[in-house]
């Protein structure tokens, strides 16, 4: 579904992705794990069309889109959350999904999201009238989930969903991307939480400074000695 081939990312002339390559199937969850500042946001960011790789290809579907507008993208299928969430404060839980929607015209299949994704979090239901900026840290991420999906994504990109939320939260978070991609959705997740990230993904990539050191599927990520004292707390 998604070839990402040898691509290099420049911040100026800061390198933030070196040479990094890896392949997304459709039906798969996918991730990335990695320290702070290893490149897991430039990663998704230049996958969704905000930066371009100065080398290298992305091909989604057999086609490239690299470099190609954010707008384009999202049209194609694939959705980003975005790190901090980026929800509209000043706008109520209800609007942020409508603008999710936003380069779509089907007002009939448009409802029906709007359903799923309030079957999916009853909370952001519950609380459609409100104003954005006064949900909790776990409904504003629960917001962001929900309005990227009202693009209808066939591809769904996470940066770090767990980041700032309780334990119990981060559960339901992943248990409702679990969901999420059990009705159809291909997922792309970066995650320093490495044990729940491997505990749904099929597949794992870590990387190191810009560079994919290691992958594999997510048992064999889950045995290595190498990411347990780097990411699983040495246990
Ligand atoms: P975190 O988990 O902390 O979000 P990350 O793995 O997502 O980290 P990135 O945000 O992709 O890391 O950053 C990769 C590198 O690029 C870091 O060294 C960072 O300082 C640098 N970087 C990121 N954004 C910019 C920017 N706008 N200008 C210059 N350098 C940047």
């Amino acid at each position: 579904m998604l070839k990402v081939d040898s691509i290099d990312v420049f911040y100026g002339n800061i390198q933030a992705l070196k040479g990094v390559s890896l392949e997304i199937n459709e039906g798969e969850i996918v991730t990335f794990i990695g320290a702070n500042g290893a490149g897991k946001s430039t990663l998704l960011k230049t996958i969704s069309g905000l930066l371009k790789p100065k080398n290298g290809d992305i091909l989604y579907e057999g086609q490239s889109i690299a470099g190609k507008a954010a707008q384009m993208i999202v049209k194609q299928g694939i959705s980003h959350v975005p790190e901090g969430r980026r929800i509209f404060a000043n706008m109520t839980v209800e609007e942020n999904l409508e603008l999710g929607a936003f380069l779509r015209k089907d007002k009939n299949e448009i409802q029906k999201d709007f359903e799923k994704v309030y079957h999916l979090f009853p909370r952001l239901h519950e609380r459609r009238k409100q104003l954005a900026g006064t949900l909790s840290g776990g409904e504003q991420q629960m917001l962001a989930i929900g309005r990227a999906l009202m693009a209808r994504p066939r591809l769904l990109l996470l940066d770090e969903p767990s980041m700032g939320l309780a334990p119990l939260l981060v559960k339901t978070i992943f248990r409702i991307i679990e969901e999420i991609n059990s009705s159809g959705t291909t997922i792309l997740l970066v995650e320093q939480n490495a044990n729940m990230a491997l505990s749904v993904a099929d597949r794992a990539y870590v990387i190191e400074s810009g560079r994919v050191v290691l992958s594999g599927s997510a048992e064999e990520l889950n045995a290595s000695e190498q990411v347990k004292m780097a990411y699983l707390g040495g246990h």
